[in-house]
């Protein structure tokens, strides 16, 4: 088959990687890819990974370079192309593509559909509702005692989403969203949900429309720096599975907040092929849903692929041809831990083309892996190209190997002014 993969970070590599090793894979492109992605090769044919300099949002480009190259398969990393319409872009024209339609999509793109989703299917979820108007928002804040989750409806690069812990901050978070705009036409709707206590964890579940089938859980660390302090970031490390869930709790989860979900795409005509990634946050009263996304998390991807052994392409496949209940994915029961290296000062501004080494020397560990997040090539040089620079992932018997391989991987790394967490994963081990 050939595959086209769309999108350039750790999330599409850590795809690429594992399609890339799928006996039925003969050609892969990514667009736009990564220095990483451009180095893995197609074990089949032995050929290069080919990155094609078409950004994940140019869909017109994406459909032309789609319709020359007729892949047999084109895969969706991002949520962005997914808000688009990209999937039924494709589809009009006859071409197969993994990943949610628009319409589908909209658990992701609109906070206020996938709110009201939960209610109306009985999916347990934070008490919330939707306002456009400061008024009524600010009053509902009240009667949560100001301790409340204040949400852009849309789209916002990851940022649409203000945790208030008073009234002040209530207000404040309101006014930004609705008054003065900051965040467009995402936030000209908000969500308010009440405030969760509780662990953080993210569920993952691939569906073809009828059927789902639950991932092993995993944990991201959202937080910029160590004890979950600082700028809420894409994602700074992530590990699988944790602890906090075992497998009965697992089948119980799925049960409480897949199984509902599914009966209401039934219910209302919602083709939903893909993943879909519900971020969950482990109450006192039971799991709850924070929030659903319409793609693999990132860095979640990387700890994920580095554990599956049913042959991702087949899985993936699965999903848009409806068959996904002949396919039961296999899981290894190794660990997987994800320390993510970023570019100093990541979230905020950052410089960019600083030459990266060590790479060399970490290709040779057993049983780790780089995904690249944001490099580039300059003549023969990998550099620094985003926020989110490299993944450096490694599985092992136990949580605490996993952890000390990884970690013992970072510290071969060097790029000037890298930034990470030394605390990834140490929740699970407490
Ligand atoms: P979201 O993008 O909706 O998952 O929100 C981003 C982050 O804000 C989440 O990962 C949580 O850490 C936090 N958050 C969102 N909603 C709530 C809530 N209702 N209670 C507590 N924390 C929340």
């Amino acid at each position: 088959m050939k595959l086209l993969v769309i999108g350039s970070g750790g999330r599409e590599h850590a795809l690429v990687w594992k399609l890339a090793q799928s006996p039925h894979a003969r050609r892969v492109w990514c667009a736009p890819g990564n220095a990483g992605i451009g180095a893995e090769r197609v074990a089949s044919t032995g050929a290069p990974v080919e990155c094609v300099a078409i950004g994940a949002e140019d869909l017109p480009r994406l459909l032309a370079f789609a319709q020359e190259q007729k892949p047999d398969l084109t895969v969706v990393g991002p949520d962005n192309p997914l808000a688009l319409g990209i999937v039924d872009l494709f589809q009009q024209h006859g071409l197969r593509i993994w990943g949610p339609n628009q319409r589908a999509a909209q658990f992701e793109s609109s906070k206020a559909f996938a709110q009201s989703f939960m209610a109306r299917y009985g999916i347990p979820t934070a008490r919330a509702e939707t306002f456009t108007e400061f008024g009524p928002a600010s009053r509902f804040a009240a009667v949560l005692g100001g301790r409340c989750a204040v949400k852009a409806d849309g789209l916002a690069l990851g940022k649409g989403v203000l945790v208030c812990r008073d009234m002040a901050q209530a207000d404040e978070a309101i006014e930004t969203m609705l008054v003065k705009q900051a965040f467009g036409a995402a936030g000209a709707k908000i969500v308010i949900q009440e405030l969760l206590e509780g662990t953080e964890i993210s569920l993952h579940a691939f569906a073809d429309g009828q059927t789902a089938r639950l991932c092993p859980t995993s944990q991201d660390h959202k937080r910029a720096w160590d004890g979950d302090r600082g700028p809420n970031t894409g994602g700074m490390g992530t590990y699988s599975p944790t602890p906090f869930l075992n497998d009965a709790e697992l089948v119980a989860a799925g049960r409480k907040i897949i199984n509902p979900w599914l009966r209401g795409c039934a219910a209302e005509g919602i083709d939903y092929r893909g993943i879909i990634y519900p971020g969950v946050m482990l109450t006192r009263e039971g799991p709850k849903v924070l929030e659903f996304n319409a793609r693999f998390g990132d860095p979640e991807t990387q700890v994920y692929v580095t554990r599956l052994e049913t042959d991702l392409l087949e899985l993936l496949d699965a999903c848009v041809s409806g068959s996904l209940a002949r396919l039961e994915p296999r899981w290894s029961p190794l660990v997987s831990v994800c320390v993510v290296m970023a570019s100093g000062g990541y979230p905020g501004s950052y410089p960019k083309g600083r030459p990266i080494t060590g790479l060399a020397e970490v290709a040779r560990l057993p049983r780790t892996k780089v995904f690249h997040a944001g490099t580039a090539l300059a003549g023969d040089q990998i550099v620094t190209q985003g926020g989110r620079v490299l993944g450096v992932t490694a599985w092992a018997a136990d949580l605490a190997q996993a952890r000390a391989a990884a970690y013992a991987a970072v510290e071969q790394i060097k790029f000037d002014g890298a930034q990470y967490r030394r605390d990834i994963a140490l929740k699970g081990l407490r």
